[in-house]
């Protein structure tokens, strides 16, 4: 299970209103009952679904909105109108309702009672317009928020409100995010730099510059026993050559970085740090850049972003809660260069060393190799293939006024050739719809050379992030085409200059 994993449940408030009479809304209360039940047993959700009782006015309406706020536990509100339910009655609670907001636009039965349907279930079964009246208050409120229209049971639909649930569940985790710097803003680099207090208002993101002296005092202070136990638990968890194992020097080295795992390790559960940063050209004190440690830590759920990149950091963290328990691993990544041979096109992305080890196919070894940049001692890494097959690079850039989301859909392939010589993990992929589609549009769209890779979660999930959150979205996938991207961006540049 992921490090520090929020203890979350979502409500579900079903609308209705008082003019039907006790016996209908008896029955509205058994059939929601009856839906939470359903769902929590047998559609897979990585958080209960909790029950409310069914909101008749606007007075009730606004009690359940504001408890949702105020209740940490709650990650997100799933509401739905069994009958009619007015909404200027919504329009109080809405307007104060923090959390996640899903319209699960559904109905209790799947079908018509042909032979039987008469002005009783009429009355009671009134989604199809219900719904409809509700979406029109959140529409014109423009609500953030996330709409799935299906019946309860169908396995798609099902699937898609697992999806929100997850998504939602970052998004609220993120409200109270702390995420930790070491060292500053690399020197010169532009996308990994940006406004933190923007950062903090948009996401809730508390992003903290912090000593890496501190981090130092911590390493120092790691008992040798402890080192000497992980070493042990590297050597059972992946493969070192005899050589590496023979040589004191590569063992010392690696064993430094199972000291600095396990200081950075109390560093982020005593400070609740979900995600770090560091910079190579601000090591002081430390004899290593954090490369097996830090992959170690991000296979275990925190973020990472390297040369201060905190928003990759923060988004890493995000995606990796969202794909929690879901097969395939999420990892920071960087775009590192190109096979441009035509017809056989592919991208390698790789890191310094920083690339974590749930996306692997294959074993995982250890080496130790000087950095070629830099002037610290040769860091410890693990080293892998990433597993073939769909994945996507997501990319959080930061325009002064606002945020923008890039996702491009890649087909991971296997590498073409052996790379014996290639010290560091790698992704070998193909980006949708193609490879000089993908490159230009990811350029047109200002997206960063760092970016968090995921094969657990899809482009559907954080079209969900960026409706919740309110940001510029821009896809670059299946079906896409230059012009249509060029179009979004156009879209978007003339919204957020107030001029469409
Ligand atoms: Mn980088």
């Amino acid at each position: 299970m992921i490090a520090q994993k929020p203890n979350f449940e979502f409500w579900f408030v079903t609308g209705s209103q008082d003019l039907y009479g006790e016996e209908t809304l008896a029955q509205v209360a058994k059939d929601s009952q009856a839906m939470v039940k359903g769902l929590n047993a047998g559609a897979g959700l990585a958080y209960p679904i909790v029950w409310k009782p069914t909101v008749r006015s606007a007075e009730e309406i606004s009690a359940v909105c504001e408890a949702a706020t105020s209740d940490p536990k709650c990650g997100g509100v799933i509401t739905w109108m069994h009958t009619f339910s007015p909404a200027k009655m919504w329009v109080r609670g809405l307007t104060v309702l923090r959390k996640p907001l899903l319209q699960l636009h559904t109905q209790y039965n799947r079908d018509i009672p042909w032979s039987s349907i008469d002005m009783d279930f009429m009355n009671l079964n009134q989604s199809a317009h219900g719904d409809r009246e509700y979406g029109h208050i959140t529409a014109r409120m423009n609500l953030k928020r996330t709409i799935i229209a299906g019946h309860w049971e169908n396995k798609e639909t099902q699937r898609r409100l697992g999806a929100w649930i997850r998504v939602a569940a970052a998004v609220t985790e993120g409200k109270t995010a702390k995420f930790a710097r070491f060292g500053d803003n690399m020197r010169e680099v532009a996308v990994t730099d940006g406004d933190k207090v923007a950062a903090q208002i948009t996401f809730g993101w508390s992003i903290n510059g912090y000593g890496v002296g501190k981090l130092v005092q911590m390493v120092e202070a790691v008992a040798a026993k402890d080192v000497d136990a992980l070493f042990e638990v590297y050597k059972k968890t992946y493969l070192i050559d005899k050589a590496v194992l023979a040589d004191t020097k590569a063992v010392d080295r690696i064993k430094y970085q199972a000291r600095v795992e396990i200081a950075l390790r109390k560093f982020l559960e005593e400070g609740k740090f979900l995600g770090l940063t560091s910079n190579f050209q601000d090591l002081y004190g430390l004899d290593q850049l954090p490369g097996l440690a830090m992959q170690r830590l991000m296979a275990e759920g925190y973020g990472f972003g390297g040369e201060g990149d905190w928003k990759t950091a923060a988004m890493v963290r995000a995606m990796k809660l969202m794909g929690d328990g879901l097969p395939g691993g999420t990892s920071f990544m960087e775009d590192y260069t190109y096979h441009m041979e035509p017809g056989k096109e592919v991208v390698l992305g790789a890191h310094m060393l920083e690339v974590c080890p749930t996306i692997a196919d294959g074993p995982v070894k250890i080496e130790v190799h000087a950095l070629g940049i830099g002037d610290k001692d040769d860091p410890a890494r693990l080293v892998f293939n990433a597993a073939p097959g769909e994945a996507i690079n997501a990319s959080l850039i930061e325009f002064g006024d606002r945020f923008r989301l890039i996702v491009n859909e890649v087909k991971t392939v296997k590498t073409p050739q052996p790379m014996p010589k290639l010290p560091v993990a790698q992704a070998t992929w193909i980006p949708y719809p193609d490879f000089t589609t993908g490159l230009e549009g990811w350029i047109w769209a200002g997206g960063a050379h760092h970016s968090s890779y995921s094969t657990q979660v899809g482009a559907e999930h954080l079209q969900m992030f960026a409706d919740l959150i309110g940001l510029e979205y821009v896809k670059i996938g299946k079906g896409t085409t230059v012009e249509s991207i060029r179009q979004t961006l156009a879209v978007q540049e003339l919204l957020a200059k107030g001029r469409l």
